[in-house]
């Protein structure tokens, strides 16, 4: 995973929650609520806020979790013996609705040789799981007139999350590739901000040619496609690592946007299964 300057949580612990419910909103994401006692030390900070997931390895009598926050949750994670270890994949907030102590998040569902995914479709009311809060990666330090935020499936809880927390008046485009075009959905969209859906099949037309495709193509040739406003903008690219590194590279090699105008993430390497 690629990173810059996020802007990290003020205080985190490793939290324990439970599965409360969960339900299959589109084709491809299993939506799982999680909720409990642990929400009392969870700060919402709205954008695309992520966290460390903890999950039981299935082999495991019972979770055994990181008692560290910070930097330092990893050095005692590396200190227990494989096999005691859980899984660790990263997610991002989805909803949070403080009041009731719950949190969504929206899995990509990808078959059930990850980990992750394999949890979001089997998970249980009951289950357990830990939360490690890393904070926001939407953090834009420049001067800017406009936003563009590109994304795959696994980015689609993060460009909900800008665009649910970016000020009324914001003015951009967010583009966001989608397995089938039943995957769209629906949130709150400043209405100076399109919302540009790229399904790669389900939608007929040149959609279709894309379905065997290495999700975040389509998007990537969007935006170099694309013809975007002038001025100053901010980039934010997240999903597939060549997706993010692509958007990078076009806007500032062959757009001459300055560096610090883009932010990527690399959330997760095609036929590559995350580390931990
Ligand atoms: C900051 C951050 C936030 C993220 N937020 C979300 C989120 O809200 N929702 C979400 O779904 N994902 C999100 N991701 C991506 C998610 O962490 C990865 O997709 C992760 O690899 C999934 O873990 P897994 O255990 O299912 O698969 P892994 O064990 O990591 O991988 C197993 C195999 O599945 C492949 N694979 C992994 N993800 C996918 C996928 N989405 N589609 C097809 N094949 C895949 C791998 O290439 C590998 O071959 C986020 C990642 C980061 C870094």
């Amino acid at each position: 995973m690629g990173s810059y300057r996020m802007v990290k949580p003020a205080d985190a612990h490793v939290l324990t929650l439970d599965v409360v419910a969960t339900e299959r909103v589109t084709p491809s994401m299993v939506r799982v609520t999680l909720g409990g006692e642990g929400m009392d030390h969870f700060t919402p900070m709205g954008f695309d806020q992520w966290f460390r997931l903890f999950l039981a390895r299935p082999d495991q009598e019972s979770l055994r979790l990181p008692t560290r926050s910070s930097g330092l949750w990893y050095v005692q994670y590396l200190a227990t013996p494989r096999p005691k270890r859980p899984f660790v994949r990263c997610y991002t907030v989805r909803a949070v609705r403080p009041e009731l102590r719950e949190l969504d998040v929206d899995f990509v569902v990808h078959g059930d040789e990850g980990p992750a995914s394999r949890f979001a479709l089997t998970a249980q009311p009951g289950d357990r799981v830990g939360l490690l809060d890393q904070g926001v990666g939407y953090n834009p330090r420049v001067e800017h007139d406009w936003t563009l935020v590109v994304a795959d499936e696994t980015g689609l809880p993060a460009v909900a999350g800008v665009c649910g927390s970016l000020p009324d008046d914001a003015r951009g485009l967010a583009v966001v590739e989608v397995p089938d075009a039943a995957d769209v959905q629906d949130f709150r969209v400043p209405e100076g901000v399109e919302v540009r859906w790229l399904p790669r099949s389900g939608t007929g037309g040149d959609a279709a040619a894309g379905c065997d495709a290495v999700p975040g193509r389509l998007a990537l040739e969007a935006v170099r496609a694309a013809e975007l406003p002038d001025g100053p903008v901010y980039a934010y690219a997240v999903g597939e690592s060549s997706l993010a590194t692509g958007v990078r590279r076009h806007r500032v090699d062959d757009r001459g946007v300055p560096k610090a105008n883009v932010d990527f993430v690399g959330y997760w390497r095609h036929g590559h299964a995350a580390s931990s």
